[in-house]
């Protein structure tokens, strides 16, 4: 795949050496891995690839140190990211890139590119891993993916090993799509900081036959404005694909109108987390590891439930290994609460918990999530166990997981399992053992950059879903 997307490989052989310490090193043709690391079937697809990889980048190709570190997130992006991509879910790891950025890096922390060496903590990762990947991200989606290709193929034969820098990448780039791109390297590589987009208002209104949004975005971070390329995602009634727009975005506020024919039903503002930028709290969607990381959380038994013994033990279980972390779980029953506490995580236990109804999934996701998905969820609803982890619809910084098993024997195993699956925000299970038939996250509603179209106070029917894009390379 390598030798076809970038050029012939460098060396006469590759070797995958077991180191006796946990490595990940990518030599020239060969990689050290540490032999903990080596045993695990997804190494294949994760640091395999980017070791293998670095022998284009890196062993091949020399970082000039002085200029910055290009390869990581070059090597990031043709590696990690693909293998991402081609599972269709490149865009959770770009927002996963986005948000390391968010949470690690601030103002006394913040640096150019260009001054990227090595990773030493989560901000420099943030910074020469995910920003320098999402620089590459967005080269691609402004050029196209030919014209990135070429402009990598002609990098790698030029300096095959020679030093090169940010500049001769940009020089290559240049030539090949016969474009000035010293703005775009000065504003990505040579500055810090990131924007922060804001969808402050939108609107719909009719013009003759045709429906016109009329919204406005502002870019809110302290320092200049960056000048940037942001695709906008219009739903529209009973239609099948979603309409993809970019729109050219350098001033404070600006205001923008988009026609269509059909009623618009919302419209998502960077939907697929293709433009760097710092997230905003609300455009991450709740996982269950939230839920286990809380510091403060109450478990809500059913004291109804024919399964209650279970219920219990998994809650006494789970309060244990809580405290061993320095945490509190407290375990309440549904008849001594009056309401669901919002100034902490909350579990609740049980279909016939009084408030398993408090966050009704299938009601608020439907047009978020496949019909395939939702059909499943019914199912499971009626014969198998789901979970799933919302934000607290009174206060959103807090998760609220619901937990329901109509098998009271596959409770004890859901107890040992759900730790496990702490990265999803709903999952499905099958019989007794359980086995795990359905998982995935669930999106951000009521997202900042997203917003939903009333007409009369009612919010129309789509069913169109976002796609993934087609990967740089099968
Ligand atoms: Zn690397």
């Amino acid at each position: 795949m390598y030798i076809n997307l970038i050029g012939p490989y460098p060396y006469s052989k590759f070797a995958l050496v077991e180191n006796f310490w946990e490595t990940g090193y990518g030599m020239p043709s060969f990689t050290l891995l540490g032999e903990k690391v080596i045993r695990f079937p997804f190494i294949l697809y994760t640091s395999y690839p980017h070791e293998l990889l670095h022998n284009w980048w890196g062993n091949s190709v020399y970082v000039d140190y002085e200029k910055g570190n290009w390869c990581e997130g070059l090597t990031a992006y043709m590696a990690d990211h693909l293998m991402k991509e081609q599972q269709g879910k490149g865009a959770d790891y770009r927002r996963n890139a986005l948000q390391q950025y968010t949470n690690h890096v601030q103002d006394y922390n913040d640096f150019p590119i260009a001054e990227f060496r090595s990773r030493n903590n989560p901000a420099e990762a943030a910074i020469g891993y995910g920003k320098v990947m999402m620089a590459n991200h967005m080269l691609r989606k402004e050029f196209g993916d030919e014209n990135f290709i070429n402009a990598y193929r002609k990098f790698y034969k030029e300096y095959k090993f020679k030093n090169a820098s940010f500049d001769d990448i940009r020089k290559c780039f240049e030539d090949v799509v016969g474009a000035d791109l010293r703005a775009f390297f000065h504003q990505w590589i040579i500055r810090k900081g990131a924007p922060e987009i804001e969808l402050q208002s939108a609107s719909v209104a009719r013009r003759g036959n045709m429906y016109e949004i009329d919204f406005t975005l502002s870019q809110n971070q302290k320092e200049d404005l960056f000048d940037l390329r942001i695709p906008i995602a219009v739903y529209l009634e009973n239609d099948n694909e979603v309409g993809l727009e970019t729109i050219k975005f350098k001033e404070r506020t600006r205001n923008y109108k988009l026609s269509f024919d059909k009623r618009p039903v919302r419209i998502t503002v960077d939907p697929m987390f293709d433009v760097f930028r710092r997230l905003g709290l609300d455009e991450v969607p709740t996982t269950l590891s939230q839920a286990f990381g809380s510091r403060d959380a109450v478990l809500v038994l059913p004291k109804k439930s024919k399964s209650i013994k279970e219920y219990k033990a998994m809650a006494d279980m789970w309060q244990q290994s809580q405290q061993v972390q320095g945490k509190t779980l407290e375990v309440a029953y549904d008849k001594d609460m009056d309401e669901i506490p919002q100034d902490k995580a909350v579990w609740i236990l049980g279909y016939e918990n009084k408030f398993a109804g408090y966050v009704n999934i299938i009601e608020k996701y439907k047009g978020y999530l496949l019909p395939e998905t939702i059909t499943r969820f019914e199912n499971l609803n009626k014969s198998g166990a789901v979970v799933f982890v919302v934000p607290n619809p009174n206060n959103k910084e807090m998760p609220v997981c619901f937990i329901g098993s109509r098998i009271k024997k596959a409770i004890p195993g859901l107890v040992r399992k759900l730790p496990h699956y702490g990265k999803y925000g709903y999952l499905g299970f099958e019989g007794e053992a359980p086995t795990n038939v359905l998982k995935g996250g669930l999106p951000v509603i009521n997202s900042p950059l997203t917003h939903e179209f009333k007409y009369d106070g009612a919010n129309p029917v789509t069913n169109a879903i976002l796609l993934p894009g087609k990967p740089l390379a099968e």
